[in-house]
């Protein structure tokens, strides 16, 4: 999606140890315009995959879903922290955050995910795909299947992608970068 590369390149900034930063559209403020445009382009990649529901991971795979929108399916986003929100059963995964060096765990009710799911997969990003990981071992662990994932920015020189592509799964990212050294972002060609 080149509305994305060019997003990145004029907004973006690139964090020691590989982070990129897209606070001013993304992560923090959200551009909305460019949301949408997020959401339609996931939506017409996945429009003949029979996806039934779209699941993510608090907080900032949240606006990603946005994509539910246009599917018009619901969105579901697995909670970090068991609040009283999340009773009864739960199904849960652990996950290693790659921004923050710490380990959580993730969780969904079981009320809301299981078997005759077909689940599409969002994040905001796909670095070393630990965040998929852990979405997909919910989704096995609910008996749901999975249509695929879609990232709206997957850092295609750490290893998620490949790992996830390789285990046969259909990995969808709207821009793919190749490499951010000294703060110079080339995307995969
Ligand atoms: P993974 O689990 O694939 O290693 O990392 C993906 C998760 O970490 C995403 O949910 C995202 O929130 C966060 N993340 C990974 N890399 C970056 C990055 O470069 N910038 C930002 N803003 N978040 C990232």
């Amino acid at each position: 999606m080149l509305l994305m590369e060019e997003k990145i390149l004029s907004e973006g900034a690139v964090l020691p140890g590989g982070v990129l930063k897209v606070g001013s559209f993304l992560n923090q403020r959200i551009d909305t315009g460019f949301l949408r445009e997020i959401g339609r382009e996931i939506a017409r990649l996945f429009a003949e995959d029979g996806v039934n529901k779209i699941l993510t991971v608090e907080a900032s795979g949240i606006a990603i879903a946005a994509a539910a929108l246009e599917m018009q399916v619901p969105m579901l986003f697995a909670k970090k922290h068991k609040t009283s929100n999340v009773d009864g059963s739960v199904l849960s995964a652990p996950v290693h955050s790659f921004t923050h060096n710490t380990d959580y765990n993730i969780m969904v009710s079981r009320d809301y995910l299981g078997k005759g799911d077909r689940v599409l997969l969002v994040d905001d990003f796909l670095a070393n795909g630990a965040a998929l990981c852990g979405l997909l071992e919910l989704c096995r662990g609910a008996g749901a299947e999975v249509a695929g994932a879609a990232v709206a920015i997957e850092k295609a020189f750490q290893g998620g992608g490949a790992l996830l592509r390789g285990e046969g799964l259909r990995v969808e990212a709207l821009a793919r970068i190749a490499s951010m050294e000294d703060g110079n972002i080339r995307f995969v060609r």
